[in-house]
């Protein structure tokens, strides 16, 4: 049977104003992903993990174009710049889940170390090949009256975006986004759309998080 592994609009709080409901969720702070801080015993100092780099290719890209494609460059730079701070391996290394504990959840059994290696490495289920890439296959969609963001399935390279929130989005929400999708790409899963320390939606807050800062922080210089 097929699994469809959706993203809903809960995912939205990364700053989208287009309905009263995702309003009222972009005031929600109760998904901001937590890490443990250097003063905490169970921080893992970065030092002691290798620093890894990823590169975003773009394999097939389909529906895209004029300012969509443009904006889809700019996500994938941004998302690219994100992925390889050190911010992210501290944040990946030193994620606190909702019972406090440094590690993610539906995890398959792997530490934070074990997680910010197997990220990094690249190594899609359907393509473990391509070490240290991030390869996408997207395509976009228009469904004006779905509350699904994307959606993918194991069995695809595929990540499939609805147009409806890939229009409002600035290239940060998207790259947030692409690391939910693409985290699944890995195997790992959530539970629910509600599952919000699971490795895909945190990942995925997290890139969101980084890619603002670097946003706005190049826009001024
Ligand atoms: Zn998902």
């Amino acid at each position: 049977m097929k699994k469809w592994v959706f993203s809903m609009a809960v995912f939205a709080t990364l700053g989208l104003h287009d309905s009263p409901s995702q309003l009222m969720l972009s005031h929600d702070h109760s998904h901001a992903p937590a890490t443990f801080s250097s003063q905490e015993s169970q921080y893992l100092d970065p030092a002691l993990v290798e620093t890894r780099v990823l590169q975003v290719q773009g394999m097939k890209i389909e529906g895209f174009s004029g300012a969509s494609l443009q904006k889809l460059q700019s996500a994938f730079r941004v998302l690219e710049a994100a992925v390889n701070t050190e911010e992210f391996k501290e944040r990946v290394l030193n994620f606190k889940n909702s019972k406090g504990e440094r590690a993610f959840a539906s995890n398959k059994g792997l530490t934070n170390e074990e997680i910010y290696e197997q990220f990094m490495e690249g190594r899609e289920t359907l393509q473990p090949e391509t070490v240290g890439e991030m390869n996408f296959f997207l395509r976009l969609y228009n469904r004006p009256w779905s509350r699904v963001i994307g959606y993918t399935s194991a069995t695809t390279n595929t990540i499939n975006i609805n147009w409806r929130y890939f229009r409002n989005y600035a290239p940060a929400d998207v790259a947030a986004n692409l690391a939910h999708e693409w985290t699944h790409k890995l195997g790992f899963d959530h539970r629910s759309a509600s599952e919000h320390d699971s490795a895909p939606y945190a990942i995925g807050y997290i890139v969101g998080d980084i890619a603002k800062k670097i946003g706005s922080k190049s826009l001024h210089e």
